[in-house]
């Protein structure tokens, strides 16, 4: 039995019959982490005191014959952008290289409920920018399936110490494709839910109106038992949604019953033919199998990249405006006469604590909202952001399910896209409209390219994050 290799699920049934302990299982992954991290750099800080100590609490509940919760005693990662009281917060930013976070998000309130057993905070693109871990302040993470690569990014840390064993699962945060797209990168299940889903509170915002949590974990089994735990109305998230939640384990769907859409428009110019060869020949499976397919049109789908690189920046830079080096993190104050002048002091904190690509998004995003431009750019931009909703909606009229591909290539080499933005955010072509519409999406692995992973990207109608997970478990079966 290799302990790095669990699901979620096996490694409850394993605690429950105590097969195994959950510190055994803590241990096995920190020595994981001890042998490999040094290369990989998955994690910006890690918690072993506290991880064996809660690990210890649930040894000591199963002894007792006491029954545990389905995420007790089981390691997990979180993405340095969500906070876990009294432990560092950075955001790969070098703003907040001392900040400690105080308080816990709602999101991990939900999973101290459950004893899980926090292995410590991953790596990221700063502040959640990028699609390769390469913007993270602290230097990057390698991608585990191969060492020359990117993880992909901005979850870069959490899908790499997924995929490398050193936590069964873990949490990411979404706004244009940053948990679904590192999945794909590194071979592993990524979901995010419709925006509302999860609650918000306690993740630092980078585009509040596009920004969600969710799980990277091993398989869609995994990502449907995280999502039933953290998801939920929160009063300390007003976007948060109040709904009635189908449960994962009611029926299956049948296969016969699905109508999956492919759009035209995601399968053309730039993407690698032979993601596409074996995206085409999942989609033959699926339609061997019962399942029902029909070519679709997502006609805006051509605008969404320009919509998202402006109404996303616009929200970075009110966000970010928080970071004024006195209320949080590295501050410029008191040490050095000349800047005892407050412009001085914010400027000088933030010129030294934002990276380079913070810095352009907030310059983008404070351009596009100044008077004179607002309605040129943020205003169109908004309304591009309508339609390609739209797009979505008639789609699911017809359709219970697309199916895209969740990147256009496979997991990159380390600076082959940092002297060129726009071809750095080429890597979200098919990631950001999803965010732009608020509807949930998935991306689960399929066939390797060149020994290399690649990812499949499946979405689902608002709200429908139960039947998208359900068909999810299809596809991944399919794909196997
Ligand atoms: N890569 C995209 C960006 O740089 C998405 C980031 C994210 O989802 N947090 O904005």
């Amino acid at each position: 039995m290799n302990l790095k290799e669990l699901t979620i699920k096996q490694a409850h049934e394993l605690l429950e019959k105590r097969e195994v302990t959950s510190s055994e299982l803590t241990r096995a992954h920190f020595d994981e982490i001890k042998k490999n991290d040094g290369d990989i750099h998955a994690f910006l800080s890690l918690a072993e005191e506290e991880a064996i100590e809660s690990a210890k609490k649930v040894d000591a509940r199963i002894s007792k014959g006491e029954p545990i919760e389905m995420l007790a005693g089981i390691p997990v990662a979180i993405k340095d952008n969500i906070l876990i009281r009294d432990i560092k917060a950075t955001a790969a930013s070098k703003i907040l290289e001392n900040y400690t976070a105080p308080y816990d998000a709602t999101v991990i309130k939900k999973l101290k409920e459950e004893e899980a057993v926090f292995v410590g905070k991953t790596n990221m693109d700063e502040f959640a920018m990028g699609s390769s871990t390469e913007n993270s302040a602290f230097g990057p993470t390698k991608n585990p399936a191969a060492l020359d690569r990117v993880p992909g990014g901005s979850s870069g840390g959490s899908a790499a110490a997924v995929k490398a064993g050193f936590s069964v699962y873990a949490l990411g945060s979404d706004t244009g494709g940053s948990i679904r797209q590192p999945a794909g990168f590194c071979g592993v299940v990524g979901f995010k839910p419709s925006y509302g889903a999860v609650s918000r509170h306690g993740l630092m915002a980078m585009a509040s109106s596009l920004d969600q949590i969710g799980p990277i974990t091993k398989c869609v089994d995994d990502a449907a038992t995280v999502f039933e735990i953290i998801r939920g109305v929160d009063t300390l998230d007003s976007t948060s949604a109040d709904r009635e939640w189908q449960s994962y384990s009611d029926k299956p769907v049948d296969i016969e019953e699905i109508k999956f859409g492919v759009p035209r428009e995601y399968f053309t110019h730039g993407l690698d033919p032979e993601i596409e060869k074996n995206i085409k020949s999942v989609i033959s499976k699926l339609e061997k199998e019962g399942a029902q397919i029909e070519e679709i049109s997502l006609p805006y789908s051509e605008w969404a990249l320009a919509a998202y690189y402006i109404i996303m920046p616009a929200e970075v830079s009110a966000n970010l405006a928080r970071f004024d080096g006195i209320k949080y993190g590295r501050s410029k104050i008191n040490k050095n006469e000349k800047l005892q002048n407050l412009l001085n002091i914010y400027l000088e904190s933030r010129g030294e604590g934002f990276g380079a690509e913070a810095r352009r998004r907030i310059m983008l995003g404070t351009y596009v909202l100044s008077a004179g431009y607002y309605d040129a750019y943020y205003a169109k931009a908004q309304k591009v952001r309508r339609l390609i909703k739209q797009d979505f909606t008639h789609a699911f009229k017809e359709v219970d399910a697309i199916i895209t591909p969740t990147s256009p290539t496979t997991a990159f080499k380390f600076g082959e896209k940092t002297h060129d933005p726009l071809s750095m955010y080429l890597a979200d072509i098919y990631t950001v409209s999803i965010n732009l519409a608020g509807v949930p999406a998935i991306s689960i692995p399929i066939k390797e390219v060149n020994g290399l992973p690649a990812g499949l990207q499946i979405i689902g109608n608002n709200f429908e994050d139960i039947k998208l997970l359900k068909i999810a478990k299809i596809v991944e079966d399919m794909s196997k």
